[in-house]
């Protein structure tokens, strides 16, 4: 967005971008199914957030605390419900848990442990200024899904190769059953199911078929953890034809970010 566009002229904007996007997942999605779309509005301004509220958004996503912070600040007046989707330090968890109902990038115990102990804080603290109590942390596991496997699908390249060192961030598959045991046994805290962003050096279809059958094993094991997060502008359509429920949708509405910083 340029300073010289007008607020009439962006809303025009938005408006045509999330309608093209809003098409693209009737079409794509499985009949009967009706996934949620998660407008990401990383590095755009709250005023974007209070357009795209006046388009009918109900839920956005953030990747950085203190910019989600002030935002949703800005906006309380809004309603909206606030996804967190970045990697998170759990120094930051207290005040994650002051605005958002999701997290999604879950994803070691001891920002399950961090998660819940903010969850108590912020109950207390809602208490003593009389207001009304918070509902449950809705958690997605992220899930890493680069292979390991150096001759498997999706391998992890080697460190100094295209796409190798570090990943986008998540647990690997292998332990996701401990991370799960744990979130569910924390009362402030809901296991709401799997998220993952597709590996670059890959077809994501494939990826997400690795998604679904995570999630199918977990759901095995917890029936009401039915979530799988995934899907951003440019594979929407193989995160839905492999069972996503909550679409994160940043630069396909928006436009484009800067380059990342
Ligand atoms: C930025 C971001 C998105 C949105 O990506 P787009 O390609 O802009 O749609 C989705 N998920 C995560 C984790 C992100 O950081």
């Amino acid at each position: 967005m340029t300073s010289s566009t007008s607020p009439a002229a962006r809303r025009d904007e938005l408006a045509a971008r999330l309608e093209t996007v809003r098409r693209r997942i009737s079409v794509a999605a499985p009949a009967g199914t009706d996934p949620t779309l998660i407008v990401v509005t990383k590095y755009f301004p709250a005023a974007d957030v209070e357009l795209l509220a006046g388009l009918g958004v109900q839920d956005v996503g953030e990747n950085k605390d203190q910019e989600a912070s002030a935002k949703s600040a800005e906006t309380a007046q809004l309603g909206l419900s606030w996804h967190f989707i970045g990697q998170l330090q759990s120094n930051k968890a207290k005040s994650v848990v002051r605005y958002a109902a999701a997290v999604h990038s879950v994803d070691r115990l001891s920002l399950v442990s961090a998660l819940d102990k903010a969850m108590t804080v912020e109950q207390q603290r809602r208490a003593d200024a009389d207001l009304p109590p918070r509902a449950v942390l809705d958690c997605f596991l992220q899930v890493d899904l680069r292979n390991p496997n150096p001759s498997g699908p999706g391998a992890v390249p080697a460190a100094g190769e295209p796409g190798g060192g570090p990943g986008r961030g998540g647990a690997m598959p292998a332990d996701l059953p401990a991370l799960a045991d744990a979130v569910a046994a924390r009362p402030g805290l809901r296991l709401a199911g799997v998220m993952a962003v597709a590996p670059l050096q890959e077809d994501p279809g494939a990826a997400f078929a690795r998604l679904q059958a995570l999630s199918d094993r977990l759901r095995a094991e917890y029936p009401e953890a039915s979530g799988i997060s995934a899907g951003m502008s440019r594979d929407l359509e193989a995160a839905l034809a492999h069972g996503a429920t909550h679409l994160r949708i940043g630069s396909d509405i928006l436009g484009p970010r800067p380059a990342v910083r």
